[in-house]
């Protein structure tokens, strides 16, 4: 699943990630990270057979999980469908339609950025 971790200040420094990684054989591919002694927060992707242990175990210690089903949003009415924000996705998640709609796949966006920092009408946001 990709989530949003939330770190509050009192557990920014504890290593509970790393336990989850070898207490649950889970994976975390980190995203998106901005955490700093404050606290702070990440856009993950976790995997694993045990993945649903490791999200608990990881909740129980204090860090928020909340399931990130989109990444960034699209505003049709600022979209001019000018197609400059597709070759700068690094994974493909941008295409163009038969209509020429330009059209987001939330299944593949990493949360990179590139194209809410490309679009020249701030047509995409990226979400928390
Ligand atoms: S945020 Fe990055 S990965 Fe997601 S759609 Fe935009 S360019 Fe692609
Ligand atoms: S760069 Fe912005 S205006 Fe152009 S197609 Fe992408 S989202 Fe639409």
């Amino acid at each position: 699943m990709k989530a949003w971790l939330k770190f509050s200040p009192n557990i920014v420094n504890k290593s509970i990630i790393s336990e989850a990684i070898k207490k649950y054989d889970i994976e975390f591919n980190i995203l998106r990270a901005n955490i700093t002694p404050r606290g702070g927060k990440m856009l993950v992707e976790i995997s694993g057979p045990e993945e649903r242990e490791g999200i608990d175990f990881i909740e129980e210690a204090g860090i928020e999980v909340h399931p990130a089903v989109r990444v960034v949003k699209k505003d049709r009415e600022k979209c001019m469908d000018c197609g400059a924000c597709v070759s700068l996705c690094p994974v493909g998640a941008i295409c163009i339609e038969d209509d020429w709609e330009i059209v987001l796949d939330d299944r593949k966006c990493i949360g990179c950025s590139f194209c809410v920092n490309s679009c020249p009408t701030k047509a995409i946001v990226l979400l928390d």
